[in-house]
């Protein structure tokens, strides 16, 4: 019983340094200041220069958090594939579930860095022409997975050709 007590009156000790004094709230008050101080930089989601437009990452997404915008000047990146649209990510519908990066067939399909991440997807320099020529190391039932939610599976289609 002497135990139950103790335990709830530090329970009760702990609340109550919770609410007055914000003890466990250290790392909370100090993103407050930043984000009052203006100190926060909004990262970037998207390397769009590499970014190939599948539309992957839109499509996979599980709350629509991925949108495509139509880019002015469509790019060729290789005979067949040109780049008409790049995603755009709404962190404020965004689950932080990296399905996007996960599927973003840079990483999924030839194991570089994605062009799309909820954080922030950091520098990613891909030379796309030479990467996409290079043979796909994974397996049919996984390429077969990941094809569902390309917008454009040239680079696919391109692959049968040179294994049949
Ligand atoms: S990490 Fe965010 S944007 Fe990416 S798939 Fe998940 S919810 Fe969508
Ligand atoms: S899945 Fe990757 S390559 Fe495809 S549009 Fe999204 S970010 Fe770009």
């Amino acid at each position: 019983m002497k135990n139950l007590i103790r335990i709830m009156l530090e329970g009760a000790y702990s609340n109550i340094k919770r609410i007055i004094f914000a003890s466990d709230r250290v790392t909370d008050m100090e993103i407050r200041s930043r984000v009052l101080e203006g100190r926060v930089v909004p990262t970037e989601k998207v390397a769009e220069i590499s970014c190939i437009g599948c539309a992957g990452c839109k499509n996979v997404c599980p709350t629509g958090a991925v949108e495509m915008v139509k880019l002015e000047e469509p790019v060729e990146l290789m005979e067949g594939l040109i780049k008409k649209e790049i995603p755009v990510l709404n962190s404020e519908t965004c689950v932080n579930c990296y399905y996007c990066h996960d599927f973003c067939p840079l990483y999924a399909l030839f194991g570089e860095a994605g062009t799309i991440h909820p954080n922030n997807v950091g520098v990613v320099e891909l030379d796309i022409g030479e990467l996409l020529e290079e043979p796909v190391k994974i397996s049919d039932d996984k390429i077969a997975f990941i094809s569902q939610f390309l917008a454009d599976s040239t680079i696919l289609k391109k692959r049968e050709e040179e294994t049949d």
